[in-house]
């Protein structure tokens, strides 16, 4: 890397890709300088690595936590809630958004009106206000660097062309299939929360890796592409490839497909999304080749898995309808995850949902707050009268 040190603010410091980003730093301490850091829950770790990194600044989601920080380390300037995790956005050249669900907004929208890099994890708030981050994206020297590994692929697979160019036919996402590939519907209708929380190859938080198994995590990662690349959803297909090691592709008009290709290990779109345009010298995803190598690709089930069909039919008619889609799945995967509805039933929810909803196109922040508030309100009333 070059002589420069990057400030950096990591959103969503505790989780997974938080904790990931966290051991990318450790190893680039003359690249990369922590600043800022925010999470939810768990305040006692965020305390443990403001110690660790000295860093300047902290986000907690209440007042009863922001004293129990400032009693902990005085030093430390404490900001609350999501007005404060905006502002943590601009305290850094790079934010990267860890946060999970919606509550990540604030800190993507900070990023890219204070014009620091985003290093986005966070799918779901490009998902649920692509027309505005759109917006703020044209008038903004930010760019937005995805962390999620199959948009990370494509915008290696990309290089320096864009979708829009005339030679760029579609993007290909893989998918692994998650742990319930090859199920029929019926055998669907058994499953427990411990096996959808067995990821066959990705060690991820407890939402994205209920979305993996329902394949909304496809679904989402198809509307956040169209978001991100700018590209309708048609232009977009997805395939399944259990072993996670084609991470996407893109495909040109002469019919050349160029994939990227690596272990399954997050670190490594986590380094590149710090790096760029340089490359850090620690070949997390590295493949040997010393042993056998086995990639194979097969067309999802759309029937066992209708997620998949369903973010297309959304991403089609736009607007507020993603948000709609991203709420109503956040509410019933958390209800799956305490014990109210069984698994077979979450996307049947985020449909029902979806057929209350009317078409805006999404113009401001307060109508998509309404919109979030009214999907989940009718999402809830769904699982109290769920059999
Ligand atoms: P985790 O559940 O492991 O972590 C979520 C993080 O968000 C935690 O630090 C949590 O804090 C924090 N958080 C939750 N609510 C708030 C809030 N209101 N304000 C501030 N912080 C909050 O999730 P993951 O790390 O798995 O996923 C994070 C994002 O990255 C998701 O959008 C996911 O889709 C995406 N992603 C994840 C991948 C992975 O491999 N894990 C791969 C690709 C994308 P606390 O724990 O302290 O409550
Ligand atoms: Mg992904």
């Amino acid at each position: 890397m070059g002589d420069t040190l990057r400030r950096v603010a990591v959103l969503g410091v505790t989780g997974s890709i938080g904790q990931q980003t966290l051991e990318v730093l450790r190893r680039e301490p003359e690249s990369l300088r922590l600043v800022s850091i925010a999470g939810g829950r768990r305040v006692e770790e965020m305390i443990r690595i403001a110690r660790e990194f000295s860093v300047e600044q902290i986000g907690v989601t209440n007042e009863a936590d922001r004293e129990k920080v400032h009693a902990e380390i005085p030093d430390v300037n404490v900001v609350v809630g999501p007005e404060g995790l905006e502002s943590l956005a601009s305290t850094a050249e790079v934010v990267v958004n860890a946060v999970v669900g919606f509550a990540g907004l604030p800190a993507t929208l900070g990023a890219l009106r204070s014009g620091a890099r985003l290093a986005l994890a966070n799918k779901e708030s490009l998902v649920v206000a692509a027309p505005l981050v759109n917006s703020v994206r044209g008038n903004s020297l930010s760019e937005i660097v995805p962390i999620d590994s199959e948009h990370c692929a494509i915008h290696q697979c990309l290089a320096n062309s864009s979708v829009g160019h005339p030679t760029v036919r579609r993007l290909i996402l893989t998918a692994s299939g998650g742990p319930f590939r090859g199920r029929s519907v019926s055998e669907l209708r058994e499953v427990t929360l411990e096996e959808a929380l067995q990821h066959p190859t990705w060690s991820m938080g407890p939402k994205i890796t209920v979305d993996s198994s329902t394949l909304m995590n496809k679904g989402l990662e198809v509307l956040e592409a169209a978001a991100l690349f700018g590209v309708s959803v048609d232009r977009i297909d997805v395939v399944i490839h259990p072993q996670s090691i084609v991470h996407s592709m893109v495909e040109y008009i002469d019919g050349s497909t160029i994939a990227q290709l690596s272990q399954p290990d997050m670190r490594l779109p986590i380094a590149y999304a710090l790096a760029l345009p340089e490359r850090f010298d620690h070949a997390w995803g590295a493949l040997s080749f010393r042993e056998a190598v086995d990639l194979s690709f097969e067309p999802p089930n759309r029937d066992a898995f209708p997620a998949l069909n369903l973010a297309y039919a959304v991403g089609r008619r736009g607007g507020a309808m993603p948000a709609w889609l991203s709420a109503a799945n956040e509410v019933a995967v958390e209800a799956f995850l305490s014990g109210h509805i069984a698994w077979h039933q979450i996307v049947p929810i985020v449909e029902e949902t979806l057929a209350h909803y009317v078409d805006d196109p999404l113009t401001s922040i307060e109508a998509l707050y309404e919109h979030d508030a009214e999907a989940r309100a009718r999402a809830r009333d769904l699982i109290r009268r769920a059999p």
